[in-house]
């Protein structure tokens, strides 16, 4: 999942940052509205964790262009204020999710994955990346050229790999975007299927195992 914290408090931004990706989320920061309307604008983010009272340019003003610019990534707006007018007026203006400061840390890993999810993100109708070719209109996968003959199961965790553009993937997302429902609750679903995955995909292999349980391609 790739993320934007717009934040004008460096040190707090910072420390969202850094928590964020040690939960395996790849993390740009941006200091103020224009920053982070510039860096929204060059990369394909999911979520923008959004700081309200920002500089340059509003927060409330960020959330008004991404909306008329018909932006897809999902905007989870924090605020010193928790009050319900101001809850209200930042869902009025395209937030998805609103967090009241001080929240909890893990209160705010866990709003960032659930309006993540709720992005659906423009597919490209081919993805490439490490000699594999993934042709999404027609849910098919070459390697070098080479037709790979996959299950539904593993042309899914496949795509989930390849969008994440060498980002690491955690056995928990992969479990959560590949499969329809949570099945088995042990995970060892996830790590049978990229094994089979593999050995369809040949060598040189292209998946890599993080330690703490994660996958990269
Ligand atoms: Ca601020």
């Amino acid at each position: 999942m790739r993320i934007l914290v717009a934040e004008d408090e460096k040190a707090i931004a910072d420390l969202l940052a850094e928590g964020l990706r040690r939960h395996g989320m790849d993390v740009d920061v941006a200091y103020d509205g224009a920053a982070a309307l510039a860096c929204l604008a060059a990369g394909d983010h999911d979520v923008l964790v959004l700081d309200r009272d920002l500089p340059e340019v509003h927060g409330d003003e960020v959330c008004r262009r991404l909306a008329q610019s018909g932006a897809t990534v999902r905007i989870l707006m924090l605020t010193a204020a928790g009050g319900v007018a101001d809850r209200v007026a930042g869902l009025g203006l395209g937030a998805d999710d609103y967090l009241a400061k001080p929240f909890s840390y893990a209160e705010l890993v866990a709003r960032v994955r659930a309006v993540g999810r709720r992005r659906v993100a423009p597919i490209p109708p081919v993805l490439e990346r490490a000699g594999i070719t993934l042709d999404a209109p027609h849910r098919q996968a070459y390697r070098d050229g080479r037709y790979l003959p996959l299950s539904r199961k593993e042309y899914a965790v496949l795509e989930v790999l390849m969008r994440a553009r060498g980002t690491v993937v955690t056995t928990e997302e992969l479990l959560e975007r590949a499969w329809d429902e949570r099945t088995d609750p042990f995970t060892t679903v996830v790590k049978a299927t990229v094994s089979k995955l593999r050995a369809r995909l040949g060598e040189p292999s292209v998946i890599t195992t993080v330690p703490g349980g994660g996958y990269r391609l």
